[in-house]
């Protein structure tokens, strides 16, 4: 029976994770998550792991001393996460930290050879190259926990050989701004951007799919997954959600994965694979589905997706730039300091400041990373100073 380390416990793939564990009768040998102590000290408390990580030192010194009755051991920071992530007892490790901060325990847990269920994309879009190359070399197996990476994972298996595949087809709900012109975009809000019509998400990526964003950083984790290039990519508007993405092959067979929006389908997938097991996500009627609808994406509109393509067609660090300068709009957006259509312009000003350079080490995407902030952060300052 696997044991599963944890990192990101208290979002909400870390909750939906611990759900399936549950009805699963998998064991927790790690949980790890940023600093929610309360909900840290009930999960170690009901599923027993034996370390638990909470990132920031403040809440890991309450977080010991919540657990003192216990056999639970505490850590934290940056050497925590990497401990929950090699936990020698955990057979596979489910990374679902959002952003940057992923990274390198994701590349300690390759490292020791364990399954990476990968539900943070921005480790693959920072470091695609380095990370798949990493688990090539250890022979670490990478499944996704995304939902449309997880179809087109699934629609994949049947055949391995990449040659007879024509074009993997993403879907997309389009967000809760489908439909919508620039216009009507001005003033949206906060609470608005945080209104998903159909998956229920943490703030960042929810964010990040009101302005298409989460698509193009899906897109570039296809194509690193899947060895595919850009032109072997297409997305299509899907707004039901439920075909989760497709795979066309050479003799326009089209194979998609359905089932209802429901995180803890690709979730149970991820840990259980190459195996099926009975389910935790609800059964697709599909004499109640509503009529299945496809589109194109208004790239003129949600400007955030063709910055993620045109990083997508550029060699080296350009999608650490991309990643990182994202990461630092959408925090200054969640912080109510820009508006919603400003996340672009401080990428796009972010992508056409950094130079674009290797990202051959993580030194390397880490200063790529840093110095996208950095122009965040200027271009922010400029805009406040007109
Ligand atoms: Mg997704």
């Amino acid at each position: 029976m696997a044991t599963i380390s944890l990192l990101g416990s208290t979002g909400s793939i870390g909750r939906q994770s611990l759900d399936v564990i549950a009805a699963c009768g998998m064991s927790v040998g790690a949980i790890a998550a940023n600093s929610s102590v309360a909900l840290l000290e009930e999960q170690a408390r009901r599923f027993r792991p034996q370390l638990a990580v909470a990132y920031d030192e403040e809440a890991a010194k309450e977080l010991r001393l919540r657990l003192a009755d216990t056999s639970v051991r505490v850590a934290s920071g940056m050497e925590g996460l990497i401990e929950a992530a090699t936990l020698p007892e955990a057979d596979t490790v489910i990374t679902s930290v959002v952003g940057m901060i992923g990274l390198r325990p994701t590349l300690a847990a390759i490292g020791e050879k364990k399954r990476i269920a990968l539900a943070n994309k921005e480790t693959l879009v920072c470091a695609g190259e380095l990370v798949m190359r990493s688990a090539r070399e250890s022979g670490a197996e990478i499944v996704p926990v995304d939902s449309e990476h997880s179809a087109l994972f699934q629609c994949l298996e049947c055949n391995r050989d990449r040659g007879e595949v024509k074009r993997l087809i993403l879907t997309a709900s389009g967000g809760p701004f489908f439909g919508r012109s620039r216009a009507e975009l001005e003033h949206v809000t906060r609470a608005d951007a945080l209104k998903h019509p159909n998956w229920s998400m943490g703030a960042k990526i929810t964010t990040d799919s009101a302005t298409l964003m989460n698509k193009g950083l899906e897109f570039i984790e296809a194509m690193r997954l899947y060895d595919m290039p850009p032109e072997k990519i297409a997305i299509t508007v899907h707004r039901q959600s439920i075909i989760h993405s497709m795979v066309e092959y050479c003799d326009n067979a089209v194979l998609a994965q359905m089932g209802v929006p429901d995180m803890r389908l690709p979730i149970e997938y991820a840990l259980t694979y190459p195996r099926r097991c009975p389910a935790v996500a609800g059964e697709l009627n599909l004499l109640h589905c509503p009529p299945l609808t496809f589109a194109e994406p208004d790239y003129d509109t949600f400007r955030c997706l063709p910055l993620a393509l045109r990083a997508a067609r550029q060699p080296g660090n350009a999608c650490a730039i991309l990643n990182g300068a994202n990461e630092a709009a959408v925090a200054l957006f969640l912080q109510d300091r820009i508006r919603f259509l400003e996340i672009a312009d401080l990428v796009e000003y972010a992508m056409d400041s950094v130079p674009v350079g290797p990202a051959d080490t993580l030194e390397q995407i880490l200063e790529a990373d840093a110095a996208a902030r950095d122009a965040v952060a200027e271009g922010f300052s400029r805009r406040q100073a007109l």
